[in-house]
Order: C-alpha cells, then structure tokens, then sequence
C-alpha cells in the first residue's frame, strides 16, 4: 500500500462498520472507526441470536473485535461522532467530539464503582425496561470492556464514591469532552438502522399497553442477558404467555408511515416464533402477515414453521387492537383467505416494525425514504443498513465492497 496515503474514517462501529474496518487494515491501510455508543457491535449485539445460523451475537462479532484489537492500523474511538466534515476525496478534513471518558483505559472492570454508585440510569441497552448504576458495564461482551459513567445521572464530584473506590486510580470526575482534528482519504458512513418509532402507529396501541412490544425489544426480553433473561413475561403480571401473536408490516409498506419493506423482519418473526416454541412448546402463536417474504436460506424457518402445529400464519392485516381488563389484547383482522373478519385474543403481542436509517448530524444526500445514497461527493461510501434495509450476511458482503471503494 501507498504508505502516504491517510487513513480511512469509518462512522459507525456495527457489523458493517466493524467488518469495512478489518477488510481494510488488514490489506494494509490505516483506520479510524468511530462509535457514538461506548461500544462495538450496534444492533446485533442486542440479539438474542441471529439468523440463519441462529449463533449468539458473540459468533461473529467476538472474532472482529479481537482481530481490531490486534491491529495496529486501526484507531478506534467510543462515545464519539463527526462534528464536522470538509474537503474533497484522498484530502477530507474531520473533526470529531468525544464525550467525556470519566473512566480512563486502565479500568479492569473489576465493577466497584458500580458497587458503591448510588445513582441509577435506564438500560439503553435493554430500552429502558432495566437500570442499571450511573457507573455501569454495557453488557458482558463489550468491547472496549470497560466500565462507562452516565454523564446525565452522575452527581460527579458531589458524590465521588466511585473515585475513592477505584484502587487502579482509574475514574477522573472532571474529564472534558474532547474535540480531534482528522485528514483522511475517503469515509465510509456505516451508521445503521433505528427501529420504527412504534407509538406512532396509533391503531396498534403500542403506547398504552405494557403487553404489547416490538420486535427489537423482544430480542432483548429473551436474551440470556437480557431482560427476563431467557423467558418471556408480560409485563404486566410477569406470567409466562400462553398465546403471542406477531403482527408483520408495523407500520411497513404503508404511506402513512413507512412505504417500504424492510426485508428482514418476516424472517425475524419466525425466528422468534420458533424461540418461543423452544422456550414453551404449549404456547400458541399467530403471525399475521400481508405477504411472507423471506429468501435463501431463510427459508428453512418458513419451513420449520408450517410444519409446526403450534405456530398458525395467517394472511390479513391486524387493524386494531384493543387492551382487555386483564391485560389480554384483542387483534382484529381480515382473514383475506377466508374473507372473514376474525378476532383473536393474546397475551402478548409483538409489532414488527420496520428499520429507519439512522438520524445523523451529517450533511448527505438522502432518498425518498431517509436512506443514505450511493450519489455522495466522491470518496463518501455509505454502506450496509445506512442505504437500505439488509440483513447481517448481506451487511458483511456489502462491507467488503466498501472497504475496495474506500481503499480505491
Ligand atoms: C427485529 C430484527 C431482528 C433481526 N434479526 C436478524 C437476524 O437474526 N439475522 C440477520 O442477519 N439480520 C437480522 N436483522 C438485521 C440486522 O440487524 C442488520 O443487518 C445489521 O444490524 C446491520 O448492521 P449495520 O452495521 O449496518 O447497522 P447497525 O447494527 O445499526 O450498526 C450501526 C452502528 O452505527 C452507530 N452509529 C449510528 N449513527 C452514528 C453516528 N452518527 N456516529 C457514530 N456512530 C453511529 C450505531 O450506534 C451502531 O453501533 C434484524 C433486524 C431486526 C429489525
């Protein structure tokens, strides 16, 4: 490689962002990668498992991180995002701002701070269904593995528990934020996806019922280290389920909130049908769906799942649904096979909503639907979830093709 040239900066550190960073460091070019969480790993480090293979995040993500710690020719930084971009391709100029890093790189994450803070926070991690210290670990496979201090729920200096805790000297209570003057040759936008904000599709009642979540939390109400830690209770009188019903298109492939399909989540929902199956192999689950979409090896689940007599897929669009006094919800939908309007009552239900490119603070050309595009001012390359909705295996390839683009 031309030893002169500068490095590449990479927004965004999930695995599209994590995958672009190895692909290039390891054919020899330098890398920064920025996250603006305080760890590795974005969304898929909140599942419970991952399709097809149905592996645990820690399957893929484990190996990347060891192999961007090994190298020396990526520089990483968490808690951090672009505050400014100028310049033209091989010649960029960025600064970027990280927050304030009150617990310094020499923490063991021996967890006394945690022990002795007396502040809580919500766990973003789990959206806010747990809490955890202001002092707190991200979760068991983060990297960097270290502890982290919630600026907003510190009491900083007024309390200093945590400092006269730390015997590795390793808490600074004043740190600043910090702002870092880049030149890089091209930047790779791997900022990812949201998920759809699920209180906005009012017919479904998300915001006035504890019973009914949405996909993404389901992942984390069932992950080991998640928030029921591998069962699946309502929250309303922590009973395990005897019916769920999944109800596909949350809000997707429809002009009054997403008109697009977000390609992942009819695989996801049998994936999480068959959890539940495994978890309690009485429960009934319906999924009601407008159109089945799922391809290659994806497959399979669809298979699995119509040979399972617990699971029932029904074709129809769920119009409403209405909270019962004991916490049980009623669906109401068309059966468009039968032609009948049908009623069926859950004890859970689960909204899949689709995936929303990440809002971000820089100045890019976007598409009708938010998602970044390919025509950006040359040597600017979004990739992955940033340009349209794609699963993890689709995400890595895409990866790869950026890394040749940005070293190109
Ligand atoms: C319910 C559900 C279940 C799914 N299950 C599966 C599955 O089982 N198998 C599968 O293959 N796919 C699955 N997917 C799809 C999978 O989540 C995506 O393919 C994958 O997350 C794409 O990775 P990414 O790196 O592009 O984005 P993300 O995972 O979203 O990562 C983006 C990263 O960028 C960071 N970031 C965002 N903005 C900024 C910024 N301005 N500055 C710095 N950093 C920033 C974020 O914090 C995040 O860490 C599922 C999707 C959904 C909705």
């Amino acid at each position: 490689m031309n030893k002169t040239q500068k490095p590449v900066l990479i927004i965004g550190g999930g695995i599209s962002g994590v995958t672009t960073a190895v692909e290039i460091a390891e054919v020899g070019k330098e890398v920064i990668l920025i996250e603006k969480m305080p760890y590795f790993g974005g969304n898929v480090v909140k599942f419970n498992n991952y399709f097809p293979k149905l592996c645990p995040p820690t399957c893929g993500l484990e190996i990347n991180f060891r192999r961007i710690k090994q190298n020396p020719r990526i520089k990483y930084y968490t808690s951090t995002e672009v505050q400014e971009i100028s310049g033209e391709k091989g010649n960029f100029n960025v600064k970027i701002k990280t927050s304030p890093q009150y617990i310094k790189n020499n923490c063991t994450a021996c967890g006394k701070c945690a022990e002795i803070c007396p502040e809580e926070r919500p766990d973003e991690f789990n959206y806010g269904f747990t809490n955890t210290r202001a002092a707190y670990i991200p979760h068991e496979i983060a990297f960097p593995f270290k502890y982290h201090i919630d600026n907003e729920y510190c009491k900083k200096e007024s309390c200093n528990k945590c400092v006269d805790a730390c015997k590795y000297n390793a808490i600074d209570l004043s740190a600043k934020e910090k702002i870092t003057e880049l030149e890089v040759s091209s930047i790779v936008t791997a900022t990812g996806w949201e998920s759809y904000d699920a209180s906005k599709i009012e017919n479904l009642n998300y915001s006035d019922s504890k019973n009914i979540i949405t996909n993404v939390e389901f992942e984390r109400f069932i992950a080991s280290n998640g928030v029921n830690e591998n069962k699946l209770l309502r929250l309303s009188d922590n009973t395990e389920p005897k019916k769920v019903a999944f109800v596909q298109c949350a809000g997707s492939r429809d002009e009054n909130h997403l008109p697009y399909c977000s390609a992942v989540c009819c695989s996801a929902s049998l994936k999480h049908a068959l959890t539940i199956q495994e978890l309690y192999p009485k429960t009934e689950v319906k999924v009601f769906y407008i159109d089945m979409r799922v391809s290659g090896r994806n497959e399979d689940f669809l298979t699995e799942v119509q040979e399972n007599k617990n699971i029932e897929l029904v074709k129809g669009k769920v119009g409403k649904i209405i909270e019962a006094e004991n916490g049980n919800l009623i669906l109401e939908a068309e059966d468009i096979l039968s032609g009948k309007k049908i009623k069926y009552e859950a004890e859970i239900v689960v909204l899949a909503t689709g995936i929303v490119s990440s809002k971000t603070n820089l100045n890019l050309n976007r598409d009708q639907n938010q998602f970044i595009t390919d025509k950006q001012i040359e040597g600017i390359i979004p990739v992955a979830c940033s340009r349209k909705p794609m699963d993890v295996s689709s995400s890595v390839k895409d990866a790869t093709s950026a890394a040749v683009k940005a070293i190109q």
